[in-house]
């Protein structure tokens, strides 16, 4: 498919931004294209994809052809449940441009389809306002029914004020809070304390959530308190 990025069609940008009134906006992106190059042309009209993958060098076509799933999935679905149209080619050889209204059979078989009912050569996918800013949290919990009850109360929260954007949970072996974790979010000294949880409990799990705002939300992101 990345043969298709610079030589495969050069009448047309790979990715275009399209707005529709206030409300509707989308972009075409080759199926070849990585979701990080999505992101950076969306960004250049305020615009992103509502639905993502934790890692971005994946292509449209290989996410859409499994799900596309992280931590918005709880609020919009996975990456397939946000796509308008395909252009597809079939097993026939037959390019065909499909969609819910449009030879529905062919579009629902091609997302999730494992690449097996053809190959997605575009996809119009669903954009929202990009975030300003985010505030990103991680919990560490060495009891699993707390983490679960947590994190399902937060993929409950509808009140428009405490809701969270983006909610994941993993769990943390002794042998892996190094090698994964070691990236950016915890202190080392934070990191020697998980690691020894982890020990100690056998596992930790990770509670992991984002929310996104504005300037003129500042204050109530810092006043927010989801648990007593
Ligand atoms: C480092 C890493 C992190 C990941 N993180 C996540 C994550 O957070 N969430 C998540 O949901 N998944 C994640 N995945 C899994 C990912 O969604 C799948 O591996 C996906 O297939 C990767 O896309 P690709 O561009 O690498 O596809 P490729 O490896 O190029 O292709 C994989 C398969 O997808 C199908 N395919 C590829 N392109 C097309 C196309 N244009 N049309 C039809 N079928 C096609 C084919 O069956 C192909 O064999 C991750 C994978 C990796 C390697």
């Amino acid at each position: 498919m990345t043969s298709m990025r610079n030589g495969g069609c050069d009448c047309q940008p790979r990715v275009r931004v399209s707005q529709e009134g206030s409300v509707l906006s989308y972009v075409d992106a080759g199926g070849e294209q990585f979701w990080i190059d999505v992101l950076q042309e969306t960004l250049k009209y305020g615009l992103a994809p509502r639905s993502w993958t934790d890692y971005l060098y994946l292509t449209v076509g290989g996410t859409l052809s499994n799900a596309g799933v992280s931590g918005q999935a709880f609020l919009h679905g996975p990456q397939i449940s946000n796509v308008y149209e395909l252009d597809v080619i079939t097993g026939k050889g037959e390019m065909v441009t499909c969609s819910e209204d449009h030879k529905p059979d062919l579009f629902f078989a091609v997302l999730g389809g494992l690449g097996q009912f053809g190959i997605i050569t575009r996809a119009r996918i669903a954009l929202e306002p990009a975030p300003q800013m985010v505030r990103w949290v991680r919990l560490i919990y060495t009891n699993f029914e707390a983490f679960a009850r947590d994190q399902e109360k937060l993929i409950s929260l509808d009140d428009g004020k405490e809701e969270f954007n983006y909610v994941e949970g993993s769990i943390l072996m002794d042998h892996n809070v190094g090698n994964n974790w070691r990236s950016s979010f915890f202190s080392e000294r934070d990191l020697g304390r998980i690691s020894s949880l982890a020990a100690h409990h056998g596992a930790v799990y990770c509670l992991e959530g984002a929310r996104y705002y504005d300037k003129a939300m500042v204050h109530m992101v810092d006043k927010v308190r989801v648990f007593p």
